[in-house]
């Protein structure tokens, strides 16, 4: 048995993992708050997910983040599923206990509202419709968010519609589904606007969706962080809208892992920004 103290290690579980920012954020933390901890990128195999989740906590690990294509297999095998990962049907985050029990959780919501929260203070999301473009995975715990925080009502558009009549029938009569190739009427009246697809980031096709409908008082967000800046930000900004990019979620998606692991709720900064956009 061992009984000295251990350095407490946490990670990051997927494939591919090499791209994750999640390490360089993590270790800017680690190294502020002065704690002799480390935070690698695993690359983990489906078939091998079962082993390596058992054997990391005997390894010294007290948790790890879980990205694609693992985050909703890890949901059946935790002991514990917090609510809201049970609602988005995904985990991210994933802790270790002393007693031996994993208990999944799923931060991107809150991170998402964070972020919006934290750069535009005054963002009053209960007071109109949300407009959602995209129904998968980061969509699911958009949405999920947006109705706990008061959305009255949320249109979804998705390039395969069954995938958001999926989510309407999850999520309820708030959910109002739109077709993709009239995804630009949906912002008529919409206070939030999220683009929650894959278009617009490094290698994937343009985000196309016709704006003229938003309105100036809208806040838009983009889940997509690289680039920082995508073109549907600077097409609303234009417009006069508030914009948010998506590299604050992922900073503050982060901080309620980190202090699960690590016993010091660390700050969403600039500086946290600048330590991870210079890797
Ligand atoms: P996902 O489950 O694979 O969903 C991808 C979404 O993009 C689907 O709605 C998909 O539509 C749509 N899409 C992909 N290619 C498209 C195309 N050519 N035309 C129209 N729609 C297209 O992925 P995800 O996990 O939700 O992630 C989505 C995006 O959010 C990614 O860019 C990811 O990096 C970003 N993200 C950011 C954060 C953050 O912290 N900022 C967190 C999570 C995710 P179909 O259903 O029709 O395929």
């Amino acid at each position: 048995m061992i009984d000295h103290p251990r350095i407490p290690l946490a990670g990051v579980i997927g494939s591919p993992v090499a791209h994750s920012r999640s390490p360089v954020l993590h270790g800017h933390w680690l190294r502020r708050h002065g704690i002799a901890g480390h935070y690698i990128p695993m690359d983990v195999a489906q078939s091998d997910l079962r082993q390596v989740l058992s054997a990391l906590p005997r390894a010294g690990f007290v948790g790890c983040n879980v990205t694609i294509p693992h985050k909703e297999s890890v949901l059946g095998l935790a002991d514990m599923v917090t609510d809201r990962a049970a609602l988005i049907g995904a985990a991210n985050t994933l802790i270790f206990r002393k007693d031996g029990r994993i208990h999944a959780d799923n931060t991107d919501g809150y991170g998402f509202i964070a972020n919006l929260r934290q750069s535009v203070p005054d963002w009053a999301p209960a007071r109109g419709p949300a407009a959602v473009l995209g129904a998968g995975g980061a969509a699911r715990a958009v949405i999920a968010s947006l109705l706990e925080v008061g959305a009255p009502e949320i249109r979804i558009a998705n390039r395969t519609r069954a995938r958001a009549e999926a989510l309407r029938s999850e999520f309820g009569a708030k959910i109002i589904v739109h077709d993709w190739v009239q995804a630009g009427n949906m912002l008529e009246g919409a206070v939030t606007v999220v683009n929650t697809t894959a278009l617009g980031m490094v290698g994937k096709p343009d985000f196309r969706v016709p704006l003229d409908a938003l309105s100036p008082q809208a806040v838009v967000s983009d889940l997509v962080y690289t680039p920082l800046r995508t073109r549907f930000l600077d097409e609303a900004a234009e417009i006069g809208c508030a914009t948010v990019d998506g590299l604050g979620m992922l900073l503050h998606q982060a901080a309620p892992a980190f202090e699960r692991w690590f016993g010091v709720r660390p700050e969403v900064d600039q500086a946290t920004r600048d330590a991870v956009l210079a890797a």
